[in-house]
């Protein structure tokens, strides 16, 4: 090993800091020293829910990563992982005693701010906290691109497919709220069939609307204007058909080919679904741009590099985890401190591997196949 493969622990120890940046620039560069509320309704931003300020029975409220780290330091914050068009609720009205550190001149609240049980650290059509300390059934968990919520593999009603992180997923019940979704599904989707995993049967079902008339794009074809045809409606006409239950995985690039006709667009638009015709509203969009963002900046640091070569599903499990995880990196590291030992890249590679290894047993056991 080169002498410039070798660090000190120290060295190591110090650049802790930098990590806690890189592991910022996975979630996006969301900025993690200034409250994102002056940004208005972000377009996606990692977001937090806090149990010590706004537990469940009352309001639910969202906080920056710049708050989760500034305001709420050692409170029970839940991770939301990202979610879309938010403003930080840090401080305002429905926190009643914290006031936030960074940013002071809030609204009472933020009105256009959706909210889910994932704000009250539950999840999924099961509404069960994640990690479940009463499950013992190994799985993985998938968000919606629509709804958001992040769903348990076996309660999605369809078989996962592999490579599901470069596929989005469309809940069942988003697609039933949605129907016009379910002509698309027929031609774009990845190909799948429902499955009978009905533990849940008879509790939520009642959400999943049937199919209503004005959702549907009505894309008539003015005769004055050559306004190119509207997709959405060749492919009904086709009526090509698949099963209409379970979530929908679907391709990437997929929303590229979404009909983006007039009609379409106001159509997407009624129902609040315009972003499905903006790829850069992906997840993977989104990450991408964190790590151009990143790009320019130096890279030598072997905690760094070690965080690149992971591949995307483990850089994800670390932001999921990624409290734990600092916690379980400095433990690692005074070890090293104790015995007096250099640390070295592979040491952080190994540390890294040990660390997912676990959660990679989790989800290949939750993995079923769907070709
Ligand atoms: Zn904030
Ligand atoms: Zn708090
Ligand atoms: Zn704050
Ligand atoms: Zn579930
Ligand atoms: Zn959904
Ligand atoms: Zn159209």
């Amino acid at each position: 090993m080169s002498e410039e493969q070798t660090v000190s622990l120290v060295d190591v120890l110090e650049e802790d800091e930098e990590l806690e940046e890189e592991a910022s620039a996975v979630l996006a560069g969301s900025d993690s020293d200034h409250c994102s509320y002056p940004q208005g309704y972000v377009k996606r931003q990692a977001l937090y829910a806090c149990n010590t300020c706004t537990p469940k029975g009352g309001e639910a409220a969202g906080v920056c990563l710049a708050c989760s780290y500034k305001c709420h330091e050692g409170h029970d914050l839940f991770e939301l992982y990202t979610k879309r068009n938010f403003r930080c609720d840090c401080g305002n009205r429905k926190f009643s005693e914290l006031q936030c550190k960074l940013y002071t001149e809030k609204e009472e609240v933020n009105s256009l701010n959706k909210y889910s049980h994932n704000f009250f650290g539950v999840y999924c059509t099961c509404g069960r906290p994640y990690p479940d300390p009463d499950d013992q059934v190994e799985d993985e968990m998938i968000q919606c691109v629509v709804c958001e919520d992040w769903l348990h593999g076996r309660h999605l009603g369809c078989l996962v497919p592999d490579c599901v992180e470069l596929q989005e997923m469309i809940c069942e019940s988003c697609m039933n709220k949605n129907p016009f979704l379910w002509t698309y599904a027929a031609h774009l989707a990845v190909p799948g069939a429902a499955v009978q995993v009905k533990e849940e049967t008879g509790t939520d079902k009642s959400n999943t609307n049937l199919p209503k008339k004005e959702e549907k794009p009505s894309c008539k074809r003015s005769r004055e204007e050559a306004e190119p045809s509207c997709r959405l409606k060749e492919l009904d006409a086709i009526g090509k058909k698949r099963v209409q239950s379970g979530a929908v995985f679907w391709p990437s690039a997929w929303r590229s080919r979404l009909c983006s006709c007039n009609a379409c667009k106001e159509s997407l638009s009624e129902v609040g679904l315009s972003f499905l015709l903006d790829e850069s509203d992906t997840v993977l969009a989104y990450e991408n741009k964190g790590k151009s963002n990143e790009q320019g900046q130096q890279r030598h640091d072997p905690l760094m590099s070690a965080l690149d070569n992971l591949n995307r599903v483990q850089q994800l499990e670390i932001i999921h985890g990624y409290n734990d995880m600092k916690t379980e990196l400095k433990d690692f590291l005074q070890r090293f401190a104790a015995e007096g030992k250099v640390v070295t890249p592979d040491d952080i590679r190994q540390f890294f591997e040990e660390q997912q290894s676990r959660k990679r047993q989790r989800v290949d056991a939750g993995r079923f196949y769907c070709t």
